[in-house]
C-alpha cells in the first residue's frame, strides 16, 4: 500500500545565543536554496511588544496566558523580509527597541507563553520548505527537521559583532554585552525548553571564522544532505 501523504518539503532549523549570526545565517539559506524564512524570535518579541502596550508585566505569567488568547501573530514574507503582524498590525520596525528586547526575553520564560508559540510555530512550518530559527527550534518545535544548526560564538564576539551592526549612542559595547549576558543567561537556565545543542545538531562555532566561512559550511552541509534541488516552492 502507497503512503498517499505527500512528503514534506525540508525544513532546517538554527538554533544558537543572541549575537550569534542566525538571522544572517538564515537569510542567506533561505534565498540560496528557495526556502521561506520564519524568525521565531520576532514572534516573541511582538508578543513582548503587545505585553508592553498592554501594561502587563512580563513577570506575571496568568496575566500574560489571558492576553496571549486575545492575540494574533503572523509573519507575512516580503522581499526585503518577513513584516512582523501583531493583531493585524504591522510592529515590524519597533521590534527592535531595547525595551521590546528586554521583554522578550523575560515573557518566553513562562510554560504557557512558550507552548501556544510552539503550536503557531508548528503550524507555520508544517509544509516544510522552511528554514527557522531560534532557540528550541531543533530540541522543541521541529525535532524531526532534516538540518539542525547550532551556531555559537564567544560572548565578547557576539557583543562585539552586534555592537557594530547597530551602533548607537545609548549602547555601549560593555551595555551590549551586559545585556546578551542577561539574556542568554535566561535562555539558558529557563526550566522550559532551554536553549541547548539538539543531540543531532551541527555546532558552529563562529567566533574565530568570517561570515563566509561560517555561509560556506553551512551551505556544503546543505548541499551534501539536501542535494542543490532544495526548492520551498
Ligand atoms: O532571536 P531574538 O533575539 O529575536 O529573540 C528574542 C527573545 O525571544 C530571545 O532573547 C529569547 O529569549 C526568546 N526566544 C525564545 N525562543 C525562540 C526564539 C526566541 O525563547 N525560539
Amino acid at each position: 500500500m502507497t503512503d498517499a501523504t505527500p512528503a514534506r518539503k525540508p525544513i532546517i532549523a538554527i538554533d544558537g545565543p543572541a549575537g550569534a549570526g542566525k538571522s544572517t545565517v538564515a537569510r542567506h539559506l533561505a534565498a540560496r536554496f528557495g526556502l521561506l524564512n520564519l524568525e521565531s524570535g520576532a514572534m516573541y518579541r511582538a508578543f513582548a511588544r503587545k505585553a508592553l502596550d498592554s501594561g502587563v508585566a512580563p513577570d506575571h505569567p496568568e496575566a500574560l496566558k489571558a492576553l496571549a488568547r486575545t492575540t494574533t501573530i503572523a509573519l507575512e514574507p516580503t522581499p526585503d523580509g518577513n513584516r512582523v503582524l501583531l493583531d493585524g498590525v504591522d510592529v515590524t520596525a519597533s521590534l527592535r527597541d531595547p525595551a521590546v528586547t528586554q521583554a522578550a526575553s523575560r515573557v518566553s520564560v513562562h510554560p504557557a507563553i512558550r507552548s501556544w508559540m510552539v503550536d503557531l510555530q508548528r503550524a507555520m512550518g508544517r509544509n516544510g520548505g522552511i528554514v527557522m530559527e531560534g532557540r528550541d527550534i531543533g530540541t522543541v518545535v521541529f525535532p524531526d527537521a532534516e538540518i539542525k544548526f547550532f551556531l555559537d560564538a564567544s560572548p565578547e564576539a557576539r557583543s562585539q559583532r552586534r555592537y557594530l551592526e547597530t551602533p548607537s549612542a545609548a549602547a555601549t559595547p560593555e551595555a551590549l554585552h551586559e545585556e546578551l549576558r542577561k539574556r542568554d543567561e535566561r535562555d539558558r537556565n529557563r526550566a522550559e525548553s532551554p536553549l541547548r545543542p539538539a543531540p543531532d545538531a551541527i555546532v558552529i562555532d563562529s567566533t574565530e571564522l568570517t561570515l563566509d566561512q561560517v555561509l560556506a559550511r553551512i551551505e556544503s552541509v546543505v548541499i551534501e544532505r539536501l542535494g542543490v534541488r532544495v526548492s520551498g516552492s
